[in-house]
């Protein structure tokens, strides 16, 4: 088999998030509330480690680390399985409404805390609702400074949240200061007609047909180029706690087919091949190995 007949190998990541912890539902669950939540991140972030594991998948897991805190073992137990640990940030406040200062607050407070339980920072980070937008580009200057080498967190569609429409799709290095580098791993489009359509996962792999999906990362791989899965442990918890919430949006997507996120995850991971981020990045060469 040549190179070129190998199929490509696409990214897979998760954001280490509980249900409550959502933006969706951020006006109503304050952060120094949290603790009263009922926590079900451990239990359903184990879940998705059994399926990985069934399909002898690796990936990249992005902390929350407000609940790296509350469950350091959570993380030693992530990382050794052999999966790559990343930063989410502490908080969940979109960035663009944190500001600078905040902001720099927020990555520092998470890669001390991951440092603390693993001996060494995080290499990606992913921001809260892809909230990296023209409004928060002061973020990559502050990502640099925190030891950051990648972000994965520009989603190149139009979205009342979130979004760079004309942002390139696939990695490319974003920000430079001296001999560091920011490499950017957007989050997945396919391109139809003059537009972007949105793949990556979580809602739209919720939402959609498996089908859709399939289609989609078909398109990115024959383009040769790599596609980025996400999702999060709440969204194969159909017994969790419900909130009445009409989300950021006016409409919240947060119930909705829940039920079908388990079996579309299990067809992804027979149906293509997966690595962490960074060793995607690496084998591109876009960072060092
Ligand atoms: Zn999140």
């Amino acid at each position: 088999m040549t190179a070129q007949s190998q199929p490509v190998m696409n990214a897979f990541s998760v954001d280490v998030e509980d249900w409550y912890q959502v933006s969706d539902f951020e006006d109503q669950v304050r952060l120094d509330e949290w603790d009263r939540y009922e926590s079900r991140v451990v239990a359903n972030t184990r879940r998705i480690l059994g399926i990985l594991g069934e399909f002898k998948v690796k990936g990249t897991f992005f902390i929350l680390t407000w609940n790296a805190e509350r469950h350091p073992a959570l993380v030693e137990e992530i990382a050794a399985e052999g999966h790559e640990i990343a930063t989410h940030g502490y908080s969940h406040r979109l960035l663009y409404e944190q500001g600078r200062d905040l902001y720099r607050r927020d990555l520092e407070r998470s890669q001390e805390i991951l440092h603390k339980i693993l001996g060494r920072q995080a290499y990606g980070y992913r921001a809260p609702s892809f909230s990296v937008t023209t409004k928060s580009m002061w973020a990559l200057d502050v990502m640099l400074e925190a030891g950051l080498e990648y972000d994965s967190s520009i989603f190149p569609v139009q979205d009342s949240l979130y979004g760079i429409p004309g942002a390139l799709r696939f990695p490319f290095v974003i920000h430079q200061a001296g001999r560091r580098k920011l490499v950017e791993f957007p989050m997945t489009t396919t391109r139809f007609g003059s537009r972007n359509l949105p793949l990556g996962g979580g809602a739209y792999l919720r939402l959609l047909p498996y089908q859709y999906m399939r289609w989609g990362m078909r398109r990115v791989n024959r383009e040769g180029e790599p596609a980025l899965v996400y999702l999060h442990p709440w969204e194969i918890d159909t017994q969790q706690p419900r909130l009445k919430s009409r989300g950021k949006r006016g409409i919240s997507t947060h119930y909705i087919r829940l039920d079908s996120m388990e079996s579309k995850l299990r067809r992804l991971l027979s149906d293509f091949r997966f690595a962490p981020m960074r060793d995607v990045l690496a084998q591109r060469g876009w960072l060092h190995s």
